[in-house]
């Protein structure tokens, strides 16, 4: 059900203005509402990979790590964009929350990727919003720098976080919590990909008006590419992924453009989390300063 009630710290909020994180989770096809795991709209890697270089756009890979085993031209197509491309676990079997041995997926994950990718930066984001009692405590003592696995919303049976921050924060000392980003702190609607064509029209309209900021944007490969095991969906979860189903390139391009035309930075997570970095530690020395 729902995740810890950490304490959240006092929010370090945006040092930045206009800037972007395209967050990308490479995973099964619709996540954990279908079983067994399937990899049809992920092997379309391809697709994304032409739209990031034609539009130039950094990438920010949130990567189940059984893929590298289940479909490894999905991650290398990617991998050899001329873009950048950073990736950070999102698991390694995509686990439902409710049958996950959360501590053996953090490590089977963490390990792939350090075994795989350089970079100084790591990051996780839990699978579908599920941030477990102890989730963040598990990371910070593996020596995780952020998370970016909050949907500061509400989805019914599942989370109630309207009360949560909807900008960076320290829920646990050492770790960073970067949540996706809702439309407002009023209206609490993710910027992702598929509210995107969920909602359509009166969704783009409040976006346009009121675009937040800074936007860490989430999307996956099967709101880009539908895979045809959407047919095996319950019904509820058929409906939402049916809306508009075909037309999650032309609405991520249309987001890009919007955005660009705005003159918004497209940034990775960990260029993002360098930036927050830098404001937390200003921060510090000029508390103590004050002492
Ligand atoms: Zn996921």
């Amino acid at each position: 059900m729902t995740g810890p009630t950490p304490s959240d710290g006092d929010p370090l909020g945006w040092p930045v203005e206009d800037t972007v994180v395209l967050s990308l989770d490479l995973e099964c096809d619709y996540g954990t509402a279908i079983e067994p795991n399937t990899y049809e709209a992920a092997a379309e890697t391809t697709t994304l990979r032409t739209l990031l270089e034609t539009y130039d756009l950094p990438l920010t890979c949130f990567l189940q790590t059984e893929l590298l085993e289940a479909v490894p031209e999905a991650v290398a197509t990617l991998e050899r964009a001329s873009v950048r491309v950073d990736f950070h676990a999102h698991s390694h079997t995509h686990p439902h929350p409710r049958r996950a041995d959360v501590a053996s997926e953090i490590d089977e994950s963490l390990a792939r990727i350090a075994d795989r990718f350089p970079g100084d930066v790591v990051g996780y984001r839990f699978p579908d919003g599920a941030i477990p009692a102890d989730g963040y405590r598990l990371l910070a003592d593996r020596g995780v720098d952020f998370s970016s696995s909050l949907f500061p919303t509400w989805r019914p049976g599942r989370f109630d976080n309207r009360s949560r921050p909807t900008v960076p924060h320290e829920p646990v000392s050492g770790l960073l919590e970067v949540p996706i980003t809702p439309l407002s702190s009023a209206i609490r609607i993710p910027v992702s990909l598929s509210y995107l064509k969920l909602l359509g029209r009166p969704y783009w309209e409040l976006l346009r008006r009121r675009a937040p900021s800074v936007v860490v944007f989430d999307f996956h490969m099967h709101d880009l590419v539908p895979a045809s095991a959407a047919d095996s969906l319950s019904l509820p979860y058929r409906t939402i992924y049916g809306r508009n189903r075909w037309e999650g390139v032309r609405i991520f391009r249309r987001f890009v453009e919007e955005l660009r035309r705005r003159e918004y930075r497209f940034v990775t997570m960990t260029e993002l989390y360098a930036t927050l970095e830098d404001a937390r530690s200003r921060r510090v020395s000029a508390v103590s300063e004050r002492r």
